[in-house]
Formats: structure tokens, sequence, C-alpha cells
């Protein structure tokens, strides 16, 4: 039987040795040869020392057992041990066996509501997020021990759930025994109210306190709901004093939360605070190779130079810059266009323009048109903004109003404020009135075509 997993792993073997570098393989995969054993659908190999284990751990496994997905089935995983952790079972005289169990690995991700595509290996590290990563290893390898919690803080959309779940499912992976539960926080909240109202606290307290590693996403939803904040606190006090490890994520610093106890906020501070930032743009682009491999068996499908210009576009939010690479992907694929910046431009261009509205706006692309539109027609922008009414300034100041709002779709009240606080109507009423100017006189739509280029739309 177990020669069976043996042809398996040499399989594999030949796969990693085409895939990684030469030193790579050598170092690490090459002395791995046997199959230690099989047990509850785990299928052990043996590293030669603790250092390669963990190597093999955070690197590859989730590599590893992709491979073996295809070889054998979903429910068997790699699992390593080190050359002492199985020289001592086998001094304890414990039998070599193949046993099935009746629980999956599969069945506790769910149970514990955990992706398992939100590993260590699909999370890109760089400057922004680097110290939250290594904390968030350390805490992995060892739950409780190191920090207490670990509060993970930033913006929308930077990693905070995906890289709270690779702490998860790292401990899970290291043992199925454990208990891991994700818990976002208005659910929390849901669930407790539902529980409280039927009385059913004994339910309540089992499922949460019942567990080895809580994490807990975006706890400032925990805002103004005092009743779930008290009982948090005692959860929070029971598995902190029993060394269960917390994870928490929230969108800013414990000490600005808002609407929360501070006694359950000061103990935020515990244990370790990281932040994530927003990427910088190599971040981006190594985020975007990574996405890309993950979503298709080429990598280099997409050439650098678009992954590039995606990156330079997207650049607050990891899943925005996702949603764009995918949408490239698709707009290509569907209408058969090479990947090229063109058509990637093409592709991105309704997700690009909304994204002009409002508060992505800066001030700068404001003035640029008022000092373009001035410019070309020989005023100051002084001028052109001010509330003087002769013909000389009125009509390049309606046509930069119709400027900004066709190009960048902005409120009219909030055009007004760039012109010296003119009201909404004012401004609507330029708007309009040179878009009838352009379909009645052709040179002032030339004029205004002109001036659209060079406000860089086209
Ligand atoms: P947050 O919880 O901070 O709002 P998420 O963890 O949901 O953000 O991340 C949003 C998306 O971006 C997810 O699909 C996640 O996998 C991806 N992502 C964020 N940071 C990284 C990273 N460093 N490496 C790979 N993927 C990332
Ligand atoms: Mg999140």
């Amino acid at each position: 039987m177990v020669e069976k997993y043996n042809k398996i792993w040499e399989e594999i073997k030949l796969e990693l040795e085409n895939d990684l570098e030469e030193v790579v393989f050598a170092d690490i995969f090459e002395p791995v040869n046997t199959i230690f054993k099989v047990v509850n659908n785990y299928i052990y190999i043996i590293a030669p020392n603790e250092f390669i284990k963990k190597r093999i751990e955070i690197l590859y496994l989730n590599k590893i057992n992709r491979y073996l997905k295809d070889k054998l089935d979903e429910v068997h995983k790699f699992k390593i041990m080190t050359q002492e952790q199985a020289g001592e079972e086998l001094s304890d005289n414990r039998e070599f066996s193949i046993t099935t169990p009746d629980i999956t690995i599969e069945n506790k991700y769910l149970q514990g509501n955990l992706n398992p595509s939100y590993n260590f290996d699909s999370f890109v590290v760089g400057n922004s997020n680097r110290l939250a990563y290594t904390s968030a290893i350390k805490i992995a390898d060892q739950p409780g021990i190191v920090a207490n919690p670990l509060y993970i803080f930033g913006d929308v959309g930077l990693g905070k759930t995906h890289l709270m779940q690779c702490v998860g499912n790292y401990i899970l992976e290291g043992d199925m025994n454990k208990k891991v539960l994700y818990v976002k926080t208005d659910q929390f909240v849901e669930e407790f109210v539902r529980y409280a109202s039927k009385k059913r606290f004994d339910e309540f307290n089992q499922k949460y306190r019942d567990v080895d590693v809580l994490l807990v996403d975006d706890i400032q939803f925990l805002a103004k709901k005092e009743k779930t904040q008290k009982e948090f606190f005692k959860l929070f006090e029971t598995l902190h004093g029993s060394q269960k490890q917390i994870v928490i994520t929230s969108d800013r610093n414990a000490s600005e939360l808002k609407d929360i106890m501070a006694r359950l906020t000061s103990r935020f501070e515990w244990g370790v605070t990281v932040d994530i930032n927003r990427p910088a743009l190599d971040l981006r682009i190594k985020i975007l190779k990574k996405k890309l491999t993950a979503e298709t068996s080429d990598a280099s499908l997409i050439p650098d130079d678009v992954l590039e210009y995606i990156a330079s576009v997207f650049e607050n939010n990891v899943r925005e810059l996702e949603g764009a690479l995918k949408r490239v992907l698709f707009y290509c694929t569907a209408f058969n266009l090479d990947f090229n910046v063109k058509n990637a431009e093409l592709a991105l261009e309704n997700l690009v323009k909304p994204r002009n509205n409002g508060n992505f706006l800066s001030e700068n692309k404001i003035n640029n048109v008022l000092s373009i539109v001035s410019d070309y027609y020989r005023i100051t922008t002084i001028d052109l903004i001010s509330r003087k009414r002769t013909f000389k300034y009125v009509f390049p100041r309606q046509v930069s109003m119709y400027l900004i709002k066709t190009i960048y779709d902005i409120p009219y009240k909030k055009i007004g404020t760039y012109y010296n606080n003119r009201d909404h109507s004012t401004v609507m009423h330029s708007v309009e009135k040179i878009t009838n100017e352009i379909e009645m006189n052709k040179d002032v739509k030339k004029d205004v075509e002109k001036l659209r280029i060079k406000c860089g739309e086209n």
C-alpha cells in the first residue's frame, strides 16, 4: 500500500525538479525520500531537519498538495515531519499504519469558516506588509505563546483577512485536531443577538469558548453594540487566560476605535499590533504575477508592460487590482485580442473612469484643467475662476466647467467650489450652454476637442 504513495511522491519530486531552481531543489527536496506513514488522510514525508521542514511548509506545501490533488484526490494532504520526530515515534514502537479518518481537512476548513486558498504561500510580501507577515508566521508557528492577540489593521482591500486566515490555515494544517474558528464581527454580533433572544447563552459560549484559535475580522463593527461587547470581553478574557490565540483585524488602530468600551480596546494592545499599508508599485506587480499564476496555467500569458500598466492604475486596493487583472484576462480572451497595453486600457475603461468620481479625484487634476484652459484662452487662472462677467472670461470659464463635468463626472455643486463657490445651477447652466455650442458651432467643437486632448482625455 505504501508503495503507491512512494511512487506518487517520486512523481511529484520530478515535477518539482522541473519547476524549481536547481539549487533550491537540491537543498530542499533531494533529501526528502520516503513516505513515513499515512494517517488520517495525511501522507507524512520526512525532512532532514526543522529548517527544511519549515521551508517546505511555508513555501511549498500548497504546491505539492496541488500536485497531489491531480495525482490522487482532494482528500489526501502531505504533512512534513523531521527525522527526529519520526525517530521518536518509531522508538515509541508505534505501528506503521494507514488509516482513514472520518474528518477531513476540507471539513475542518468548512467548520472553521476558513478559505484554504488564503495561505502564506499565496500571500505576496513587500515593505508595506512585511512586519505583519512575519508576525503572523511567528504566531502561526507558536499560537498563544508569542503574542496574544495579534492585532492587524489597515485600509480596506490590503490583505488583512487573507493574512489572518493564513494563521488559521497554517495552524490547522499543522494539526488537524486544532479548533480554528474565523468569524466576521458583524456575524458575531448577529449571532449573539439571535442566541440571546432565545436565551441560549450556553450554546453560544460553547461554540466560541471551545476553540484553540479565534479569528475575529473587522472588529470596528462592534461599535455601539454594548451587549455584544460585554460578551466578547468575557470571551476574550477566557481565551486569553487559557493561552488560546486570538487574531483581530480592524480598519484602524485599537486606540482609535470608536464606541467600543475602553477596557476591551486596551486589551487589544496586549499582544502585537501590526499595520498593513498600501503596496508600492513593485509589490503590486508581484501580486499581479502571483494572481496570474493562480488564474492561468501560463504565467507569461500577459506581458510585463501590461501588468505594469494595470499596477500603475490601481494603487490603493489589492482587491481592485485583482479585479482589474481578471477583467483584462476576460476581455482579451472573450474578444480574442492580444494582451497589450492598448487592449488593457480598453478593458479597464469603465473601471478607471468611475474612479475619478468624488474622492478619488485629486485637486491636481482639476487645477490641471483650469490651467490648460486659461493658457489656451490667454487669461489667468485667477480670472478664469473669478466672478468677472466679461465674455473674455465667462466663455473660457464655461468651457472649463464643461470639461471637468464631462471628463470627471463630479457633482455640479462640487465643481462650483473650484470657482469661488458658484452655486450648482450656474455650473449646470454653463455645462448645458457649452453642450449646445458644440452642436451649433464647429469652432467651439474643435476648441473643446483640442482642450480635451490636452487634459489627457481622448
Ligand atoms: P482586507 O481584509 O484588508 O480588506 P483582503 O484580505 O480581503 O483585504 O484582500 C483583498 C484581496 O486582495 C484578496 O483577494 C487577497 O487575496 C488579495 N491580497 C491582498 N494582499 C495580498 C498580498 N500581499 N498577496 C496576495 N494577495 C493579496
Ligand atoms: Mg477583510
